[in-house]
């Protein structure tokens, strides 16, 4: 959602062109322009010894009764590889190790004009048994095979985990 107001000076902000350039909120009485970035989330494919894959059911919208990779949005204070671990913590009761890098994906929502930027990692699960918490219904792993691809929350994760079941072993 666009802001109406200046966060300098409240003045209520136009849209116009800036610097021949793009579309932005803009404040006619100081001149704050207003720039608009996408948010950046971050989870895990996280993978018990046995190869099955921890999964949450989402107890908040957007997905709610719905289920997902760990993930979440990262602090102002954190790098993206704290934020993987701490979401799946807090999701999950499960302390995970990373292996690297699995993927970006940028994503954008036209209904609800939100956006942002989805970093997973591939991460092994050290210690913890799942168990539901603040925002998930349910934690608990999946074989790969028997994931419910329709009721996933999200196409990234989607994605993500059809790449998982296909990569060379
Ligand atoms: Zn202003």
């Amino acid at each position: 959602m666009d802001p109406q107001y200046c966060a300098r000076c409240g003045h209520a902000l136009q849209v116009r062109e800036v610097r021949n350039d793009r579309v932005r909120p803009v404040c006619p009485a100081c001149g704050y322009i207003v720039y608009l970035n996408p948010p950046i989330a971050v989870g895990v494919i996280a993978e018990r010894s046995d190869g099955e894959i921890l999964l949450v059911l989402r107890a908040e919208n957007p997905g709610r009764g719905l289920w997902g990779l760990p993930a979440g949005f990262m602090e102002i204070d954190e790098t993206a590889e704290e934020t993987a671990r701490r979401e799946c913590l807090e999701e999950t009761g499960v302390t995970v190790e990373l292996d690297g890098l699995w993927g970006v994906w940028s994503y954008y929502h036209e209904p609800k004009q939100s956006s942002g930027v989805l970093i997973l990692y591939a991460a092994h699960a050290v210690e913890g048994t799942p168990r539901a918490a603040s925002d998930s219904l349910e934690a608990r792993y999946f074989r790969p095979d028997e994931i419910p691809d329709n009721l996933l929350a999200f196409a990234t994760h989607r994605e993500a985990l059809a790449r998982w079941r296909n990569r060379p072993k």
